[in-house]
């Protein structure tokens, strides 16, 4: 079990929500007095949740971006440990927090441009009118749930369907087609991920990919792409290059990253060359003798990933299915590119996973949101958790 040392907690913070495995309404998470006496507000569950995402995928390198409540820090004196605030004043400084007005707001615009899964105890009714995806998600919200021994679970909510907000929901997707139609005033969020931004100030620099490690997603106002510190719209700097990860996993245990950028391609096998993820160091001589030195082939084109058997003894695949299912175990065709999916996992030898992180390609976050949108919504009556099966 990693320490909860001072340092390791910095690890895990990204400073670009694209960037991170998870997002992590932060006010939420330090306040909630049901995870541990720590007082009205402490870091320290900060930590009591790391160790649960850590637990739960099996990272050691899990990642998170921080969003919190400008009044989190407005309210020091309720912090036990005044250390505890000049560590997260830090984090500010250094942009591994994202400190705005409305926590929730924002946590939702990144949880929706991003896909990725938030840590957070809040159920958002009241966001459900503006953010009717939320409805019936049974998977992109885990609650920090208190374990007898004082560690923490994180526990997938059903968020379930809220009838008022139903009609709502209707109108939201009405009103993002009209959007589209509208032109450049009002931007969907799709086109908000799928393209790079610029704020017009000269010397600002928080939304550019060419520079520093910090970059934004770009705040929505009235539909239009902002800058969080200058209020001023921003301009289109044309197509976003995605990137994804690859990770090994051996025998349960992430082991190994690698980030795949649009365009290339890349091995992973015993010992594949320069490009890719070389294995031969972790191991088993038993185990390494059914991997080949080059055994897969992973490559990124047109926002889709995709992956090819190049070994001797073949290799297996298991797609994602619905609420964490997953489907059978099939045999890849050789020499075949074959979509890879987040979720998706792919075996090379007995206890040698290679998966996909849940960051998608801005193309495949379009292709979700569009299913999403086709997706009859469910009447409160047919709420069971087997629905959509
Ligand atoms: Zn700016």
């Amino acid at each position: 079990m990693p320490s909860d040392s001072e340092a390791s907690v910095e690890h895990h913070l990204a400073a670009s929500a694209e960037r991170a495995d998870y997002l992590v309404e932060l006010s939420n998470v330090v306040r909630d007095t049901s995870l541990g006496r720590h007082g009205p507000r402490s870091l320290r569950r900060l930590g009591l949740v790391l160790r649960a995402l850590m637990e739960l995928t099996r990272d050691p390198d899990v990642s998170v971006y921080l969003v919190a409540d400008t009044s989190l820090l407005g309210g020091h004196r309720e912090f036990g440990n005044q250390a505890e605030v000049r560590r997260l004043r830090g984090w500010v400084a250094d942009g591994l927090v994202e400190e705005v007005d409305d926590a929730d707001e924002r946590v939702l615009e990144l949880a929706r441009m991003t896909a990725s899964p938030v840590v957070t105890g809040d159920r958002y009714v009241d966001h459900r009118v503006e953010h009717p995806w939320i409805q019936g998600n049974t998977w992109q919200f885990l609650k920090p749930t208190a374990r007898p021994d004082g560690s923490v679970a994180l526990v997938a909510m059903d968020m379930g369907v809220r009838s008022a907000a139903e009609i709502s929901r209707r109108m939201e997707l009405s009103a993002l087609k009209k959007q589209g139609l509208l032109g450049p005033s009002r931007t969907p969020l799709t086109e908000v991920i799928m393209r790079t931004w610029r704020c017009p100030e000269p010397r600002c620099t928080l939304y550019d990919i060419r520079k520093g490690d910090r970059i934004l997603l770009p705040r929505m106002r009235r539909g239009v792409p902002t800058c969080e510190l200058h209020g001023t719209p921003l301009e289109d700097e044309g197509p976003r290059l995605g990137t994804t990860q690859l990770k090994a996993v051996i025998d349960g245990a992430c082991v190994a990253r690698y980030t795949l950028g649009e365009g290339s391609e890349a091995h992973v096998g015993r010992l594949p060359g320069q490009v890719g993820i070389a294995l031969h160091s972790l191991l088993s001589p038993q185990i390494a003798r059914q991997v080949s030195r080059m055994h897969v082939a992973v490559s990124a084109r047109s926002g889709t990933v995709l992956i090819r058997d190049i070994s001797t003894y073949g290799t297996r695949m298991r797609r994602a299915g619905r609420h964490g299912a997953f489907g059978p175990w099939e045999k890849l065709p050789p020499q075949t590119d074959r979509p890879f999916r987040p979720g998706d996992e792919v075996e090379l030898a007995p206890g040698v996973v290679l998966t996909r992180s849940g960051r998608r390609f801005p193309a495949e976050l379009a292709d979700a949101w569009r299913t999403e949108a086709a997706r009859v919504p469910v009447p409160p009556s047919a709420a069971a958790p087997t629905r959509r099966a």
